[in-house]
């Protein structure tokens, strides 16, 4: 797009071809797996991830975290494997930070082994461990922020910054701050992947993953892309772009929220450790100032006194769930969750205790959520 609109703009517009034949305002649905192959330029086909519905979602998202181009993926981690697989091959090395989602972790330490490639697992809140973790063969650099579960900030520029000086591809997992808050693109990150579950979808009923980056990186992804095979069908990339047209709009509400209850949490005598950015006394507060221009997230944790199961038992608006970024709040306990397959040793050492919940901030009144975790609170 040759001016420059704004995100509410973007989410709204970018990407949509319109319907040529009837006029409606809205972009069709062309599920077609077959197309003519003369005179188009390139063969459309689903898994060439190129049809018209997956174009457009990635043009919306890339367009939306300020990137060239993008690509669609069936889920979040076949965005990410993708990425990493695209850059690392046999005898390689990657750093990435100790911290990582749960189903990332497992995937790279169950796999990567088996390629035969080499990695480190580093402190992500200190730059300086990334640049002293390099070796000759080290090719990714691999980060993602705010952290999951306790939120910890990593420093996007500090990083990127080490990762150019030697020549070094960075992959970010900006599942958590959204396109909306955080665009790591601008701050100098190569790869910007996404779980689309999560707040791309929005609605707790898609699985889709999405790779952000320069039309040449993109490019290089897609040579592995079509390969490994992780596109996603026409009727869920036009679900997802119906998702995204309201994505500021939800994700601004549930920064709002987020911040109004952290705050009362932190408050509150029988609530433990409060995790959440937006906090002066983050510890990463200040970097997540300056990288998250538009807001904090919707994503906090938090730790109960007693049996957290019977907490979240008690809770009557707020569901336990498994995922994140969906209009409802949800919750759920990590260690029986996304870091059910860590060792109660590797959980310690990312502050990830028996009695720490993670709270997904929906779009409900803030009010009503505050009265909810309140009346769960008080009965013991
Ligand atoms: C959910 C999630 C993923 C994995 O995404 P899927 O869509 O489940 O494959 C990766 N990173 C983060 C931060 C997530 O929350």
């Amino acid at each position: 797009m040759a001016i420059s609109l704004s995100k509410l703009t973007q989410s709204v517009h970018a990407g949509s071809v319109g319907d040529s034949v009837h006029k409606g305002i809205v972009n069709p649905i062309f599920p077609a797996s077959a197309y003519d192959y003369e005179g188009t330029g390139e063969t459309q086909y689903p898994r060439y991830f190129n049809t018209p519905n997956q174009r457009t979602v990635a043009q919306k998202i890339a367009a939306l975290e300020n990137g060239e181009d993008g690509l669609i993926f069936s889920s979040g981690l076949a965005a990410i494997m993708t990425s990493l697989f695209t850059f690392l091959k046999q005898g390689d090395h990657a750093v990435l930070q100790n911290d990582l989602y749960g189903g990332t972790f497992n995937a790279v330490t169950v796999e990567f082994p088996r390629y035969g490639i080499e990695y480190t697992l580093v402190d992500g809140t200190n730059p300086q461990e990334f640049e002293n973790a390099i070796k000759p063969n080290t090719k990714v650099i691999y980060i993602e922020t705010p952290s999951n579960p306790t939120l910890t900030i990593t420093d996007i520029k500090a990083v990127s910054a080490i990762a150019k000086k030697h020549g070094i591809i960075t992959i970010i997992d900006n599942t958590f701050a959204s396109p909306v808050n955080q665009n790591p693109i601008d701050l100098g990150i190569d790869v910007v992947t996404h779980s689309g579950t999560k707040y791309i979808g929005g609605h707790s009923d898609i699985c889709c993953g999405a790779a952000v980056a320069s039309k040449e990186h993109i490019k290089q992804i897609w040579n592995s892309a079509f390969h490994f095979g992780g596109s996603l069908d026409a009727h869920t990339c036009w679900l997802v772009e119906r998702s995204l047209k309201t994505i500021v709009l939800r994700v601004r509400q549930q920064n709002e929220n987020a911040l109004k209850l952290a705050g009362w949490l932190k408050a509150n005598q029988k609530v433990g450790r409060v995790y959440y950015p937006g906090l002066p006394d983050h510890p990463g507060h200040e970097i997540a100032k300056a990288q998250m221009p538009g807001g904090f997230g919707g994503m906090l944790s938090f730790e109960v006194q007693g049996d957290p199961h019977a907490f979240m038992d008690r809770l009557k608006l707020i569901k336990r769930a498994l995922s994140l970024g969906g209009v409802e709040s949800t919750i759920c306990s990590s260690v029986r969750t996304s870091h059910a397959k860590m060792t109660a040793e590797e959980r310690a050492k990312i502050n990830v205790t028996d009695n720490l919940v993670r709270l997904s901030v929906g779009i409900e009144e803030a009010d009503d959520l505050i009265r909810d975790i309140e009346q769960a609170l008080v009965e013991s």
